[in-house]
């Protein structure tokens, strides 16, 4: 399953422009909190832990873990009919527990895929200039401290 979804255009807005801006220029820049730090995903016009409004954007390492994915086999999701089966999955960023993004992990085998696989972000060039934050796996070792189920192997791709 290496199907690319035939995804819809990301609706860019003032709330989420710098989220896209960084993307086309190759970077991952999540909205943080100038009081206490805290990153919120998706962009929002408060933070979720201060309620503060004073937000702006911030460069991250673009490295995470496979938080949780499930295979899509439904023809429901409008502009992904031709794709299916294809990976849905969520990301928790290194940066702060919970920051999480979706993903549809290119090139990865859901019949080998784990939670908790080391993922790092790439970028897909979509039109006019925009590009996608997707992930894709490490292929490294995963915890060793791992509790969940399927951890502790080599990961083949
Ligand atoms: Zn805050």
């Amino acid at each position: 399953m290496t199907t690319s979804p035939s995804r819809a255009t990301p609706d860019v807005t003032d709330l989420t422009r710098p989220f896209w801006d960084a993307a086309r220029e190759g970077r991952l820049a999540i909205q943080r909190c100038a009081g206490c730090a805290h990153y919120n995903h998706p962009p929002r016009t408060a933070c979720d832990a201060c309620l503060s409004t004073n937000l702006a954007f911030a460069d991250v390492s673009g490295k995470g873990a496979v938080w949780s994915f499930t295979v899509m086999h439904q023809k429901s999701v409008a502009g992904f009919e031709d794709a299916v089966p294809y990976l849905t999955a969520l990301v928790e960023l290194d940066e702060q527990p919970l920051l999480l993004l979706v993903t549809n992990l290119p090139g990865a085998d859901p019949s080998t895929l784990r939670i908790g696989h080391r993922v790092h972000v790439i970028f897909e060039p979509l039109q006019d200039g925009l590009q996608l934050p997707q992930f894709v796996l490490d292929h490294a070792r995963l915890p060793l401290s791992s509790h969940l189920e399927g951890a502790g192997g080599e990961i083949t791709p």
